[in-house]
């Protein structure tokens, strides 16, 4: 079991995500458990102010220290195993998959999403984590929050039910998924690779490694670095970047 608190100034988005399909299975059946807080909970005045003017003039207003500060304490405080506390910002760390992994030890996720120009930079002394998606700008940290807990949860055992696996999947042993097929074998003159077809198991699971091996080199070769590969699955790969490359003079002379 897992505990997920998100902070943030628009709660309400959270819910219909959590509470569908897969997500919504896994915490019905105790797998997880989310909470959202309206971040102006723990403002004092009238207007429930959160954000200001930066220092030093600039564009656009930034999320306030003090609701935050109370905020995590809060929430930290209200069960007693200590949380770990992740903010958002596209300085953050990249969010891979072995992140994901490392995060779904975890009993308790403390998530606080940003908005507007960012926050007062005081407030990452309260993080264990700051996380970027990518790099781009998003609105708010909101989609971030669910990111995490989508791919945190369903690497949680009894998430996927017993039909799927996170076993084979992208990034599972550092290279990209093999293409699947289902029925029918002949679609629009498209046709499923024979092997798939031949009930082979031994072929079948050979030419996987093969495909997931080729489509990484010609999609992500970044990810071949770190993975996991036998000393003749490497001496492949490192002939077939050889011919690529040699292809490509080709074209460029020709
Ligand atoms: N001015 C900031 C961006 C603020 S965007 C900058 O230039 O770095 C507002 C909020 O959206 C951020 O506080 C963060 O919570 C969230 N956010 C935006 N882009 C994100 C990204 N790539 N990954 C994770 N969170 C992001």
């Amino acid at each position: 079991m897992i505990c997920f608190d998100a902070i943030s100034v628009i709660p309400q988005v959270f819910e219909s995500y959590v509470s569908s399909s897969i997500l919504g299975r896994a915490r019905n059946r105790g797998i997880f458990e989310f909470y959202s807080y309206d971040l102006r909970i723990w403002t004092h005045d009238r207007h429930r102010t959160v954000d200001d003017a930066p220092f030093g003039g600039g564009q656009g207003m930034l999320m306030k220290p003090e609701p935050i500060f109370e905020a995590v304490e809060d929430v930290s405080a209200m069960d007693p195993r200590k949380p770990h506390v992740i903010f958002f910002s596209p300085c953050g760390t990249p969010f891979t998959q072995d992140l994901a992994q490392k995060l779904s030890h975890k009993e308790r996720i403390v998530f606080v999403c940003g908005r507007y120009e960012g926050m007062d930079e005081r407030v990452y002394t309260l993080a264990d984590e700051i996380i970027s998606l990518g790099d781009y700008v998003l609105t708010g940290g909101e989609l971030a929050a669910l990111t995490v807990t989508d791919a945190v949860v369903r690497l949680l055992p009894g998430a996927l039910g017993d039909s799927m696996s996170a076993q084979d999947e992208s990034f599972s042993q550092g290279l990209l998924e093999y293409e699947q097929y289902t029925r029918p074998a002949n679609y629009r003159g498209m046709e499923v690779p024979q092997v798939l077809l031949s009930g082979d198991h031994g072929a079948i699971a050979r030419w996987r490694r093969a495909n997931a091996l080729e489509r990484t080199l010609r999609m992500r070769p970044d990810l071949l670095e770190g993975a996991d590969l036998t000393a003749q699955e490497r001496a492949l790969v490192e002939s077939l970047t050889r011919s690529s490359k040699s292809d490509d003079q080709l074209t460029e002379e020709s």
